[in-house]
């Protein structure tokens, strides 16, 4: 049995990677040697979420996790360390930002340290977690959940820091550098899956970083969380970078895959989403196939072989569930965003001029847009009650990671 790392960069946008604009020699070769999906969308620009569904394939009405505080993982679900332990694999989870044990999404790890995000040395948990990663008991999975490239962007002393674009791409290209003691304590003969939980939103220049700063003090000063919690939810997100829209640079996000039977493919076109990597390491690990997922074995388009259009879902959410969510279905082709409001746009991504955010097609084509409303309603069919059931001391645990990171 083949070990497997799975490696989550927490905001690792696609274009960081496929973009050509930032060198990532590392990754770049597991890259060719493997399968690069160029159009991977995650499920949520939240974190915890998002985890939440790339470790059941489901998406977040079904798992339950519908931000990052106040959730807990529904039970009823198998996960992916779950499906690995049972087929008699060591499991262990290093993790970090809010992927607290509190909110369920380590069930089925048997090892699993939540270590700091904030005010820590750039890659300071790398020699430990490497030292460790020898000793595993094989064969194993693994999840490396990494906060390097997450704002505030930080990068190793020799770099110059940075809060704007340069300083993300600086992060990124630093990140492919220091990773490489860990993909070398893998193994060549580990399973090697890389992606981004989301995108990220970085502000293009110097003076705009300054921007954010004044509206992160306006939020403060003017309690707006209190007042206007709408503007304040707006604020938050663009002070993360992440989290309350879905945007193309928010949603796209790298992922590749590579290792023992895993064919060399190269860069994959085909849209691909994060539920589907459960039911894809199953396939190519001779697991049973997630008996729950929302998304499917990719393992055709890794043979080469073709697999049939399937839209993705995905939803905005911030930091905990509000009648201002969106939520929205993505076709290579199309997205439909429907705002809390109701408000709905259909835009243009897959046109010879690229992705068109700004113009709203909804009723120049009802046809495309009532289909993906009717794969978005099929989706919320599956919602699960979304108790958290989580104790109060349990809430407060998690309350206060949250303000550490900035979220709250
Ligand atoms: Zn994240």
């Amino acid at each position: 049995m083949t070990n497997v790392l799975f490696l989550a960069i927490d905001s690792l946008r696609a274009d960081a990677i496929f973009g050509g604009s930032v060198v990532t020699p590392t990754i770049d070769s597991y890259a060719r040697r493997g399968a690069a999906f160029h159009q991977c969308v995650c499920t949520t620009t939240t974190t915890t979420p998002s985890f939440s569904s790339m470790l059941t394939g489901c998406y977040p009405p079904k798992h339950g996790v519908r931000g990052l505080q106040g959730y807990r993982l529904s039970s009823a679900l198998e996960t992916m360390p779950e499906a690995f332990a049972s087929a008699g694999y060591s499991t262990y989870a290093e993790v970090t930002g809010p992927l607290l044990p509190e909110t369920g999404v380590l069930r089925g790890f048997s090892e699993a340290r939540h270590r700091q995000a904030y005010k820590v040395p750039f890659f300071g948990w790398r020699d430990e977690v490497v030292s460790k990663m020898r000793s595993y008991v094989e064969p194993w999975f693994m999840l490396l959940h990494i906060w390097e490239v997450h704002r505030p962007y930080r990068s190793p002393p020799d770099f110059e820091k940075r809060k704007d674009k340069a300083g993300y791409q600086a992060a990124v290209h630093a990140t492919d550098e220091w990773l490489e003691p860990v993909f070398a304590a893998a193994g060549d003969d580990a399973i090697i899956v890389i992606t981004g939980d989301h995108g990220e939103e970085y502000p293009d220049t110097a003076f705009d970083f300054q921007m954010l700063r004044a509206a992160r003090r306006a939020r403060r000063a003017f309690r707006l969380s209190q007042w206007f919690p709408y503007l304040d939810n707006r604020f938050a997100g663009m002070e993360i970078g992440h989290g309350f829209a879905l945007h193309e640079h928010l949603v796209r996000v790298p992922l590749v895959m590579s290792g023992p039977g895993i064919a060399p493919r190269g860069p994959v076109a085909d849209q691909v989403r994060h539920v589907d990597i459960f039911p894809t390491l199953a396939d190519i690990c001779g697991l049973e196939p997630p008996a729950h997922a929302d998304g499917r074995s990719l393992r055709p388009l890794i043979e080469g072989r073709p697999l049939p259009e399937e839209a993705a879902y995905m939803e905005a959410v911030g930091v905990k569930l509000e009648g201002d969510r969106i939520v929205g279905a993505r076709t290579p082709e199309w997205k439909l965003l429907v705002s809390g409001g109701g408000k709905r746009s259909l835009l243009r991504i897959g046109g010879a001029n690229g992705p068109n955010e700004s113009r709203n097609l909804y009723a120049k084509h009802p046809d495309v847009a009532h289909k993906l409303e009717s794969f978005i309603q099929s989706v919320t069919d599956t919602e699960v009650d979304a108790d958290s059931g989580m104790t109060d001391e349990e809430e407060a645990t998690v309350e206060k990671h949250l303000r550490d990171l900035g979220y709250l």
